[in-house]
């Protein structure tokens, strides 16, 4: 029996604790909690402080989704000592017969100080739902301008900076739309051997792809992250048993999640509606340059299309940076285009052939 502490008794921390006593009860033992906010006991297991994590030598899984705070938890963890750290995947797959470790939890442990909570490639820039609002403006790519090579130089070249990354994740546009995806998967989990690598996808092709796809993401223990939108909210069923069947990790986010979609970027900066972010955190990688969220990295796009002028500063080639710790601190400085993010919902609904400004900006 393997005893571990989970930091963090939050939602996480139980689903954590659902799934330990589901499908590892005869294998893993939660000890104890660790939180900063709550004493007592949560489902019936003790919640200690972190003063208290000394007396034990027991591996910590940490159990908290916003990877910020996993990194900031992480240095306070090591910095006490603790030798064997892990997060939680929060994954929605039954069991594959795999350990605990290898099934539910990606390994933090060995990881510089100085490492990055999370990063993202556009594995193809153009999509087959053509969402209004898209934040990644796939909408206005074709697929005839699509180049290959990008994703491959992109991985090998934050890699090289830094192998310390949380959380990477291979999306677009739609990724299952790329032929050699398989290919772009395994070169991410050669360059970054510790990382929790997700593919996301839209799902309205997963059932349509070869067994070939799913060896590789199985082998390589990456998790298809499956957004759904109302057309692919209807296959739900088709997609899960796909999954399973070739017992691919995965993660269902709920159509629900998703039947309001925000419009984010207003073309003022003095909009009428209140300011908000809703990538904080998105730091993606793009044709060797960096930038804080897929708004600005993309936007040269949305501006050439429309003939309008949206300020691209914050997009900072990778060759500009020697660590992680410099250029962390460079993706949480504000831009210019922060002044233009509100919060504006709007239903989901696709592009028509012919695309609007409309559907991506707020122009009121
Ligand atoms: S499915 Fe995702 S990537 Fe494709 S258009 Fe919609 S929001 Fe953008
Ligand atoms: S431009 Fe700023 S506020 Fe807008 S999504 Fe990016 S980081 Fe967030």
């Amino acid at each position: 029996m393997i005893e571990i502490l989970v930091y963090g008794a939050g939602d996480n921390g139980k689903t954590l604790a659902e799934r330990v006593k589901t499908l590892y009860s005869s294998e893993v033992k939660i000890k104890a909690f660790i939180d900063k906010n709550k004493t007592g006991e949560v489902m019936g297991i003790p919640v200690i402080s972190l003063d208290s994590v000394n007396g034990y030598s027991l591996p910590v899984v940490i159990s908290i989704e916003k990877r910020q705070i996993v990194m900031a938890v992480y240095k306070e963890l090591k910095s006490i000592g603790v030798k064997d750290i892990f997060m939680f995947l929060n994954r929605h797959n039954p069991r594959y017969n795999n350990s605990f470790f290898e099934g539910e939890c990606s390994e933090l442990t060995g990881n510089e100080e100085s490492l990055l909570p999370h990063i993202e490639v556009h594995a193809v820039d153009y999509c087959n739902l053509n969402c209004k609002a898209c934040i990644h403006y796939s909408g206005l790519y074709k697929k005839e301008e699509f180049q290959k090579e990008i994703v491959f130089s992109d991985i090998k070249e934050i890699s090289n900076l830094t192998k310390d990354i949380i959380s990477f994740y291979i999306l677009g546009g739609e990724p299952l739309l790329r032929e050699d995806l398989g290919d772009v998967i395994k070169y991410a989990r050669e360059c970054l051997p510790k990382s929790d690598i997700q593919v996301l996808t839209n799902g309205l092709l997963v059932s349509e792809r070869f067994v070939d796809l799913w060896t590789v993401m199985r082998e390589a223990n990456v998790t298809l992250t499956v957004s759904e939108y109302e057309p692919t909210s209807h296959k739900s069923d088709e997609i899960i048993k796909v999954l399973q069947n070739n017992k691919v990790p995965y993660i269902i986010r709920p159509y629900n999640y998703k039947d309001k979609f925000i419009k984010t970027i207003a073309l003022s900066a003095d909009s009428q509606y209140k300011h908000t972010c809703i990538c904080d955190g998105c730091v993606n990688v793009y044709k060797g340059t960096i930038a804080r969220c897929p708004a600005v990295m993309y936007l040269e796009k949305l501006n050439s299309e429309f003939g309008i002028e949206l300020p691209e500063d914050g997009i900072y080639s990778l060759e500009d940076f020697t660590n992680a710790k410099e250029l962390y601190a460079k993706m949480v400085e504000k831009i210019p285009l922060c002044n233009h993010c509100v919060e504006y919902t709007v239903d989901w609904g696709q592009c028509a052939a012919v695309r609007k400004l409309e559907d991506f900006v707020i122009t009121e």
